[in-house]
């Protein structure tokens, strides 16, 4: 038998283009989560081809090669800029919020080496990256209540949850799920004058806000404020994989800074947690955030910006449907008077060629939709509103979805703590949703699996969807290419 010669590059990329046809349109600006599109196609063609250049090039060593050095260091000082760092400011290009976060919780905890059980207060609303970081680093979040009004920090409740463990206050600006702005100044001069960090978590703002002249202050130029995230794959619509971490002065980022001598092979010095890294995504930035430039992101921050607005006013209009919080910045959260449910709404919406994201009930808080607006979306915010329309009207006639008795009293009879794949097998025989070959089978609609994760308590519901997870991410069955 002669062996299969492999595919030609044409099959392999049609291979690819048919995988990634199952996939959310990343362009377009149908797509109101994960992706940003700054609609600008030559700044995207450039991005990619940067993105190539670099790919193969190593941050992991910067005087090999000096073009990331320089590339990070213009990037951290175009972020200075935006953010009103001080002078002695310095700052890491790492590849995501989540890194930067980590980066800055670990920084926090390496800074105060007194301090045997280290804690962070952080509001009810800051992005779970900060939970991930506590859980990863060791260090004990205390999580306080957001205002139930505003949705924002609360100083007072804040500065009653530190104590002397306290080695950072957290504040968002925005916040990712309801997108709105904490009182920074406060929380950041509460912060200070206990001599406690304070980090602005402005993944999804920092590119946006300073581009807009309106809003209390949140950057540098708020005294106390000590480091800043901002994240150029969301609003600085550049390729993923980077983010920037920025700290008010070069001794805030010692904790960061790593190196190992210890073992036979070269010194290893690090500033962020990987050590090979691709120089493609530093690259892409540099290019787009150059092509763009400052008044390009203006225009782009405010194109955004005019279009939450005019959503979030339409939305408002519509029977059944409101905002939970007026939009500081480019997102929106959106809720059901009860006679309709958002999940519901998010299929009818995909069904339509748009994406919007659920975010489940927590505490008092309803379920909601996550809108994020990419200035791509600008132009279609009229359509957008129609197939709105349409999909709330298709929520209402259908009513709001029944969650199964049974199969919810069964749910939330088992512990999470002792859930095993045993049990998971049995939750998704239970909900239909057991697939071939112990593997998972998920329905075109999502609303009744997730109005069931709905009413899941959190614990409960992270041990269900660890359980999904890992039934996805199985080795492919069958032969594979070279077979
Ligand atoms: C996106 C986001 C993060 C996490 O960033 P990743 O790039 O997804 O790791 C953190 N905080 C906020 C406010 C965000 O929007």
């Amino acid at each position: 038998m002669t062996p299969t010669p492999p595919p030609s590059a044409d099959a392999v990329l049609a291979a690819l283009r048919d995988l990634q046809a199952g996939d959310l349109p990343t362009h377009g600006g149908r797509t109101l989560a994960y992706v940003y599109d700054s609609g600008l196609a030559e700044a995207d063609a450039l991005g990619r081809e940067a993105l190539a250049m670099f790919a193969s090039s190593n941050g992991l060593d910067p005087t090999a090669f000096p073009s990331l050095q320089r590339m990070e260091n213009d990037l951290v000082a175009d972020a200075g800029r935006l953010l009103d760092a001080p002078e002695g400011f310095t700052g890491a290009v790492t590849s995501g919020g989540t890194e930067s976060i980590l980066l800055a919780v670990l920084a926090a905890r390496r800074g105060a080496p007194h301090v045997t059980d280290p804690s962070m207060v952080l509001p009810s609303s800051a992005h779970a990256a900060f939970l991930k970081a506590a859980e990863y680093l060791g260090v004990r979040p205390v999580v306080v209540d957001v205002d139930p009004g505003t949705l924002r920090a609360d100083p007072v409740a804040t500065a009653a949850a530190v104590d002397d463990s306290t080695v950072l206050v957290v504040v968002s600006a925005p916040s990712y799920a309801h997108g709105v702005v904490d009182p920074v100044a406060e929380v950041a001069a509460l912060a200070a004058e206990r001599g406690i960090r304070c980090h602005v978590d402005a993944c999804i703002g920092g590119w946006v806000l300073p581009h807009l002249d309106d809003g209390p202050p949140w950057t540098f130029a708020v005294p106390g404020v000590t480091s800043i995230s901002v994240d150029l794959h969301k609003y600085a619509y550049t390729p993923k994989g980077v983010s920037l971490l920025l700290h008010r002065d070069a001794s805030l980022r010692r904790g960061h800074l790593f190196a190992e001598a210890g073992w036979p092979g070269y010194t290893m010095l690090n500033s962020t947690m990987q050590s090979t890294k691709s120089g493609g995504p530093l690259a892409a930035a540099w290019a787009v955030t150059r092509f763009i430039g400052a008044d390009g992101y203006a225009r782009l921050a405010r194109t955004a910006r005019d279009a939450t607005l005019e959503l979030a006013s339409a939305a408002t209009e519509l029977d059944g449907l409101h905002v939970v919080a007026a939009p500081d910045s480019t997102l929106l959260a959106l809720a059901t008077d009860g006679s309709c449910d958002v999940f519901t709404i998010a299929d009818e919406m995909l069904a339509r060629g748009w994406f919007v994201q659920p975010q489940m009930a927590f505490g008092d808080l309803p379920a909601t939709l996550h809108l994020t607006l990419s200035a791509a979306t600008a132009p279609s915010v009229p359509e957008f509103v129609t197939a709105l329309r349409e999909a709330v009207e298709a929520a209402r006639a259908a009513g709001p979805i029944a969650v199964d008795p049974a199969l919810a009293g069964m749910l939330t009879s088992l512990d999470p703590a002792t859930l095993d794949d045993a049990g998971f097998a049995g939750v998704l025989a239970a909900a239909g949703l057991a697939g071939d070959g112990g593997g998972i089978a998920l329905p075109d609609r999502m609303a009744p699996v997730n109005a069931l994760l709905d009413a899941c308590p959190p614990r409960l519901r992270e041990a269900l969807l660890v359980g999904v997870l890992d039934r996805l991410s199985r080795p492919t069955p069958g032969p594979g290419p070279g077979d």
